[in-house]
């Protein structure tokens, strides 16, 4: 559930706008001033700041501007003010965005999604999807596709296919397979790779064509590219 602070001194504007977050299923919490709101900006983790512009104590510039000194918590400023100035110096103090009341609820959510999907974008490793010929493997999501078809996979299939997949065009012995696929103490006899590459063509492979896992008489198996 992500967590969203709305800092705005405006009661019933706050009600509205926390009543439509929470049936989006966010978990709301309010501060009514700018010196509160900016203490749990600070003490609390919060995926999102809706941050009014004129506040009690302490101006949401303001906030905005000390927060940025520890965190870079999103922040959408909200602002009665819809001058070009207002909306310059907000972004100059931090700010992600700027919405001018009195404004639509859909556009507020508008500009929440963009937000959350720029964070997703940024946070998300680079995957790094190894492929040979049609065959694609992603490691973290382990998902496999052949001309995008997915293949379902057991783990050792798996494991061993990436093994394949990592080191194209060099020919693998039965002990390197066991080796990287079964550990080195295991106990499992050589011949069980053979039954495990007999598994990975049967799911990989395209009848009538060569098996992209070839076997290299007397030594053990290569994957070409
Ligand atoms: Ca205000």
């Amino acid at each position: 559930m992500k967590r969203i602070l709305i800092i705005e001194d405006e009661k019933s504007l706050v009600r509205f706008i926390q009543l439509e977050l929470e049936h989006e299923n966010f978990f709301v919490k309010v501060a009514y001033d700018g010196k509160s709101g900016l203490h749990v900006a600070l003490t609390e983790e919060w995926d999102l700041i809706l941050l009014d512009l004129m506040l009690p104590y302490i101006d949401g510039m303001e906030v905005c501007r000390r927060l940025r000194e520890y965190k870079s918590t999103p922040v959408i400023m909200l602002t009665a003010r819809d001058a070009i100035n207002d909306r310059i110096q907000g972004l100059d103090s931090g700010a992600d965005d700027y919405i001018a009341k009195p404004f639509d609820i859909d556009e507020l959510f508008a500009r929440i999604r963009a937000i959350f999907r720029r964070v997703e974008l940024e946070e998300r490793p680079v995957r790094s999807v190894l492929s040979i010929r049609d065959i694609a493997v992603d490691p973290d999501s382990r998902v496999v596709t052949r001309s995008g078809m997915t293949i379902e996979l057991t783990k050792r299939e798996f494991d061993l296919l990436i093994v394949f997949l990592k080191n194209p065009n060099m020919v693998q012995t039965r002990d390197m397979l066991l080796d990287q696929v079964w550990g080195y103490d295991s106990l499992v006899e050589t011949k069980v790779v053979d039954v495990y590459v007999r598994y990975l063509r049967h799911k990989l492979d395209v009848p009538g064509e060569e098996s992209i896992i070839q076997t290299v008489r007397g030594i053990g198996y290569v994957v070409r590219t």
